[in-house]
């Protein structure tokens, strides 16, 4: 089997991780997947970058869809055994003006942006090799402070996703529990904001610690690092291409997370924003 290192970034045909796989063709030592859901639309974000001398490697992969997970993990493990970046950045998010209801809104947008990521983390984790780095991309929106709403049932939301004691089903319960609120529209009643993106990017950021603490009980020995990343407000499709930062800026930190050497103390399990501080979540 290959011991090549490898890099996988989910969502990369185009946006913030398109950009992070074309630095990492530029900055790692190993081979960069550019994953995407449609595969036309990878393939011409592969070729683009083709164009720019870079050689980065391509498979499908819809972080939605359990087979189509299963398929990269097992083709991973077929043809490198094994893996040395993950960077989950693939994510949707409605539009203000958006027509679909807000219950159809939260469903969609937790079950991508949180429950996608967590089953890419749960088929891939067991791939990982010594000194991985693992990154997620929450938002400025996936602080915890913005889960605001009424008080007290605001605070004690953010007191469970906060809590020492937190674990992935933990979480996944309250992702499930916004759902239900929203789809029945009561969720303003027991302390959710009226958002579905942030909502989903809390619960992704509540994941980093969570993982971290998993790893490092399971792989006390190996080095492997998650973290979570702002990466700023960027100018792309997601931001209808309002946002002030270019791709490359977007990149910058998320790509400074997977190439951390090895032994790094910290950041770990940390919540990393856009200028690389680590701040409190
Ligand atoms: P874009 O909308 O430009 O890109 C999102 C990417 O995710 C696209 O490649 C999209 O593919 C992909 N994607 C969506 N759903 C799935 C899925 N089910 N499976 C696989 N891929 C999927 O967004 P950005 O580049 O702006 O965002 C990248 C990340 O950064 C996201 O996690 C976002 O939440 C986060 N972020 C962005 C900020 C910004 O200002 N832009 C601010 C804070 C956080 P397709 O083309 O097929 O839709």
């Amino acid at each position: 089997m290959s011991k090549t290192k490898i890099a996988i970034v989910t969502g990369s045909n185009k946006g913030i991780g398109l950009a992070i796989v074309k630095q990492l063709c530029k900055k790692f030592d190993g081979k960069v997947y550019l994953t995407s859901r449609d595969e036309t639309r990878g393939k011409e974000a592969v070729a683009a970058l083709e164009k720019l001398g870079l050689r980065p490697l391509y498979h499908q992969l819809d972080i939605d869809c359990m087979d189509s997970i299963r398929e990269f993990r097992k083709y991973l493990e077929q043809t490198h055994g094994g893996i040395d970046i993950l960077i989950n950045n693939a994510a949707m998010a409605y539009k203000n003006n958006a027509k679909e209801p807000f219950g159809e809104q939260a469903r969609n947008t937790v079950r991508v942006n949180y429950f996608g990521t967590l089953n890419v983390c749960r088929e891939l984790f067991p791939l990982l090799r010594k000194h991985a780095r693992v990154v997620h991309l929450s938002s400025y929106a996936g602080h915890l402070l913005k889960i605001q709403g009424i008080e007290p049932e605001a605070s004690e939301l953010r007191h469970q996703f906060s809590s020492p004691d937190a674990t992935e089903a933990s979480i996944s319960n309250l992702a499930n529990v916004f759902i239900s609120k929203a789809q029945a529209g009561t969720h303003l009643d027991y302390g959710w904001p009226d958002s579905t993106y942030i909502v989903s990017k809390v619960a992704v950021a509540a994941l980093g610690p969570i993982h971290q603490k998993l790893l490092d009980k399971k792989r006390p020995n190996d080095d492997i690092i998650v973290n979570i990343v702002n990466p700023g407000y960027v100018d792309t499709d997601m931001t209808s291409h309002k946002g002030f930062l270019t791709v490359d800026e977007g990149a910058a930190c998320p790509v400074y997370l997977a190439l951390l050497p090895p032994h790094t103390k910290s950041p770990r399990g940390s919540f990393v924003d856009t200028d690389k501080s680590i701040v409190d979540w």
